[in-house]
């Protein structure tokens, strides 16, 4: 029978595709919110190139920034600090993009689920 047409194998195709999702969140590592900016900065000392020239601004420095409370927070990270912070916001993303597939997932299960359960319901 074709899959298309059949809710009980079409629910059981959605499950693996969950399972292989949930398999996949338990290998993430630590995540970390907001974001790793690198930035070139001047200095302000009047004789210094970094006035004049963009080339010798100085950096590149790492800046950590995120929304809390509405408000962006920033802060200057170290180099360990931001190689560090930047596998964990990797990671970060890497979650939220299978969460998003898995309400993707379980939107379309819904409709099939829902279905199912009718047609238990009327035999
Ligand atoms: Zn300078």
């Amino acid at each position: 029978m074709d899959i298309a047409k059949n809710p009980g194998k079409r629910l059981r195709a959605y499950i693996k595709r969950h399972q292989k999702l949930t398999a996949k969140l338990s290998g993430i590592g630590f995540i970390w919110p907001g974001n790793i900016q690198r930035r070139y900065i001047t200095c302000g000392k009047p004789y210094c190139a970094c006035r004049k020239d963009p080339k010798a601004r100085h950096g590149p420095y790492a800046y950590w920034t995120s929304k809390e409370d509405k408000k962006t927070v920033s802060r200057l990270l170290s180099t360990e600090e931001a190689d560090l912070l930047e596998e964990w916001i990797e990671n970060r993303r890497g979650l939220e993009k299978i969460v998003s597939q898995m309400k993707d997932l379980s939107r379309k299960a819904f409709k099939t689920a829902l279905q199912l359960r009718k047609e238990e319901q009327e035999e």
